[in-house]
């Protein structure tokens, strides 16, 4: 009978602990909210990684002949202040400037 009794009381406080310790989990651990497309956590991780990558993002320029964009790094700088994308490209423009197509 002692015994029954141990095994009884054994359980009863084995049962108080792991029910402190899902009500943690619940609270703390990742939820359905974490995975939610409107959790406001992930969102802001969202647009943070956006900003980030629209920061390291070079500006794009057009080419003044075929309208190619152009990283600035990259660009072949033509007469007049023009822009354009090839060594290619800067000559045509300065062929059409000329006319003689
Ligand atoms: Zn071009």
């Amino acid at each position: 009978m002692q015994r029954l009794l141990f095994i009884v009381v054994v359980l009863f406080v084995a049962w108080k602990i792991l029910a402190v310790w899902g009500k943690r989990l619940v609270s703390k651990g990742a939820g359905a909210e974490d995975f939610s497309r409107f959790s406001a956590r992930s969102r802001d991780r969202r647009r943070r990684v956006h900003e980030q990558r629209a920061q390291q993002a070079p500006e794009l320029l057009a080419c003044s002949t075929c309208g190619t964009l152009v990283p600035t790094d990259r660009a072949v700088a033509g007469a007049a202040g023009l822009l354009f994308c090839s060594p290619e490209c800067a000559a045509k423009g300065r062929q059409a400037k000329r006319g003689g197509g």
